[in-house]
């Protein structure tokens, strides 16, 4: 089988980029192991909150400058500030084409409600999703905050005490709904993703509103967790209309439905766009010859190679087993990668917890296009994208999602220029 691209991984940063190929008419293959991060995830996209010295990034493009200087390994510092604020806006684009609504800009960071019912600084987040300016008030003062009873992936009294230390009148609710009883009877399936099953078939929708109306009388808005509209915003809407008031989703313990929802619908759109997905394979072995990729193995295709012209590491994290840690070793296990200084043993990780812990910027190391290096040289057809690159802290930077993606565009990009200018050099020798 030959393609255009592979793409090893797909996640947020394997699709991004396949979104992008495709787009451009290339022929891409994205292999996929299994979940990704995406699953866990609260929804809301990170670009950059924080500099490695703690200083907080309200506006992360204009922090750029100073992130270079402070981390020069850090995949914005080695893609550029000029690139990094172009890739930021065609991300935007490409969310909003794929169908994902959400609200925000890489000008300015947002606040979003987080589960706890504190405020985090993210880039983009879910429309659903409660959010407030920087230096800004909440447009509701008054909140109904709705567990479901049962549902121990989601506290209220916990959201409703945060929302009121911020001076906000919040009050907590659990609405018991028979619908769910069946589910309630196996606590362990009693998640989001299970429950939303249920709420999202309208022969429902009567029964919420009945339940969830007496509870939120007084209430300007209602929070509630994110367990109502898998597969579109329309049961969402419905119920919203139903209660006859602003009614927002809170994200909850994975499996997270804003996060899945957010997976299935650039799924969607590189599929629309002509990509085509291995869902459940693994690549296995790499065949690398004279600095090049020629092509991979994969678990299920068996002696059946997959071609390719360029390639696209993104096997994520140590969370994926994109990067594998053992007591005294990290490695990349696909190819054995060079990887960024990793320190030695007693200094992988921070005694302070809540610290920026060293072994979170552990990975790929890459040359400034992004292609990955093997001892010391840089592998020509080989970009890396994506939480398996080294250089960075998601956590404590707040920039895990804006990596993958600006990271993935770039490597798509390059491949694009890349297999334009061979065509060109051929039509030039052709004539
Ligand atoms: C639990 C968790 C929650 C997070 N929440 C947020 C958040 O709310 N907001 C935010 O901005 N960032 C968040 N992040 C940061 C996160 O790193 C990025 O947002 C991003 O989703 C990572 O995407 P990725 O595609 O690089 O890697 P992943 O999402 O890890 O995807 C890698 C994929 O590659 C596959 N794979 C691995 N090896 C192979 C192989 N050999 N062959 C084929 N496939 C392979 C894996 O199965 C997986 O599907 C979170 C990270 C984690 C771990």
């Amino acid at each position: 089988m030959k393609y255009d691209v592979v793409v090893m991984g797909g996640g947020l940063a394997g699709l991004m980029s396949g979104i992008r190929l495709t787009q451009s008419g290339l022929s891409c293959a994205i292999v996929s192991a299994g979940q990704n991060a995406l699953h866990f995830s609260s929804g809301s996209l990170d670009l950059l909150t924080h500099l490695p010295n703690g200083q907080v990034a309200e506006k992360p493009l204009e922090m750029l400058d100073a992130l270079k200087e402070q981390a020069p390994a850090h995949p914005y510092s080695l893609i550029g500030k000029t690139q990094v604020t172009e890739l930021a806006h065609m991300a935007q684009s490409i969310l909003q084409q794929a169908g994902v609504h959400l609200k925000g800009s890489c000008e300015e960071n947002h606040y979003r409600i987080t589960p706890l019912g504190h405020k985090r600084m993210t880039w983009l987040s879910p429309e659903s999703v409660p959010t407030v300016g920087l230096h800004h008030k909440m447009d509701v003062s008054k909140i109904a905050v709705v567990g479901i009873e049962g549902f121990l992936d989601f506290q209220p009294q916990m959201v409703a005490d945060e929302l009121q230390r911020e001076g906000l009148q919040a009050t907590s609710h659990y609405v018991h709904l028979p619908l769910l009883d069946r589910l309630r009877e196996n606590p362990s399936e009693f998640r989001a993703v299970n429950v939303a099953r249920w709420l999202d078939r309208p022969e429902n929708m009567a029964q919420m509103v009945a339940e969830i109306s007496p509870l939120v009388t007084d209430a300007e808005a209602i929070f509630m967790p994110a367990c109502i509209g898998l597969d579109s915003d329309e049961p969402l809407h419905e119920l919203q209309m139903s209660l006859g008031k602003p009614l927002f989703l809170l994200p909850t313990l994975p499996p997270s439905l804003l996060g899945i929802r957010l997976h299935e619908m650039l799924l969607r759109q590189f599929r629309r766009q002509g990509g085509i997905v291995m869902p459940g394979d693994k690549v296995t072995a790499v065949n690398c010859v004279n600095g090049r990729i020629e092509s991979v193995q994969t678990r299920n295709h068996g002696d059946i190679s997959l071609k390719a012209k360029h390639f696209v590491l993104a096997t994520g994290s140590f969370f994926n087993n994109g990067l594998v840690a053992e007591f005294d070793r990290v490695y990349e296990p696909l190819m054995q990668l060079d990887l960024c200084e990793i320190s030695e043993r007693a200094k992988w990780t921070n005694k302070e917890f809540f610290a920026s812990q060293p072994y979170m910027a552990f990975g790929v190391k890459t040359d400034e296009k992004l292609r990955a290096q093997k001892e010391g040289k840089a592998i020509s057809n080989l970009y890396v994208a994506g939480a398996v690159l080294g250089g960075f802290d998601p956590l404590t930077q707040g920039c895990g999602a804006g990596v993958s993606i600006i990271s993935a565009l770039y490597a798509a990009n390059e491949i694009i220029n890349e297999l334009s200018k061979n065509k060109t050099m051929q039509v030039e020798v052709a004539q």
